[in-house]
């Protein structure tokens, strides 16, 4: 579903020329559950956002699901970004002043869903990620696994056949990093490609497979078997 084949980023600092990317080809198949890992600098960021039809590469090619991203219009990449894919990132990225339901809702209110199916959906995804009973929870009211809780049903409200996440247990003490990773695993049994980046091995074992960045290339690439990721009976 996702193929690269030698893509480069290259960003100019001034006169230097810096490849964040550097020939990068690698596929990764419907319902997989990748890490990427590798130094700070390597490239990571730059590939998800890649993945995420949020940058475009200088050059190379990018086919999901069988079509040439560079070939899609600005609104194309839009519509995609916003039902094929579901975003986390380390810092939640919740809106302090919204409820828990309020934010799952956002992505629904800019895809234009009526109200009451807006709210019947945030429920369902709040639901999934078990926090159905803090819907009316401000962010500053919850955990930081429960507000990461909440971005992920706030990426998976869309019902995205691709979840992308960046450190998604970046800011996440242990416990709770193994909760979100309870979570995406059983969001990749259902079906989902989960592609995160972490620069932990304890949570890169929670995948199948584990690609290594180092200077903006593919330095190892090799199939695990995941560890699994138990979650907590009584995860308040
Ligand atoms: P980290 O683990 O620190 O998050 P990373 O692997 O995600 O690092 P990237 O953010 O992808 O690394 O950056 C790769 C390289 O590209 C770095 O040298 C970075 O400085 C450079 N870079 C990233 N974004 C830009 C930008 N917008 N403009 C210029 N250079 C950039
Ligand atoms: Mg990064």
């Amino acid at each position: 579903m996702l193929e690269l084949n030698h893509i480069k980023k290259i960003y100019h600092d001034g006169d230097i020329e810096v490849k964040a990317l550097n020939d990068v080809s690698l596929t990764i198949a419907r319902g997989e559950m990748v890490a990427i890992m590798g130094p700070s600098g390597s490239g990571k960021s730059t590939f998800m956002n890649v993945l995420g039809c949020l940058d475009q590469p200088t050059s190379g090619s990018y086919r999901l699901n069988g079509q040439e991203v560079a070939e899609r219009t600005q609104r194309e990449l839009a519509t995609i970004r916003n039902r094929e894919l579901g975003f986390v990132f380390q810092s939640f990225n919740l809106l302090p002043k919204l409820t828990a339901l309020q934010n799952v809702e956002l992505p629904l209110v800019y895809a234009g869903v009526p109200a009451q199916r807006r709210a019947e959906m945030a429920q369902q995804a709040l639901d999934r990620v078990d926090l159905a009973h803090r819907v009316r929870h401000r962010p500053k009211e919850l955990s930081g696994g429960q507000q990461q809780r909440v971005a992920i049903a706030r990426a998976l409200v869309n019902n995205p056949r691709l979840i992308l996440a960046d450190e998604p247990t970046g800011n996440l003490d242990s416990h709770s990093s193994v909760e979100v990773m309870a979570l995406f695993q059983e969001l990749h049994r259902s079906g989902i490609t989960v592609v995160l980046v972490t620069h932990e091995p304890d949570i890169a074992e929670y995948t199948q497979r584990v690609i290594r960045f180092r200077d903006g290339q593919v330095v190892a690439d090799e199939v695990i078997r995941p560890k699994r990721a138990e979650k907590e009976v009584a995860s308040a």
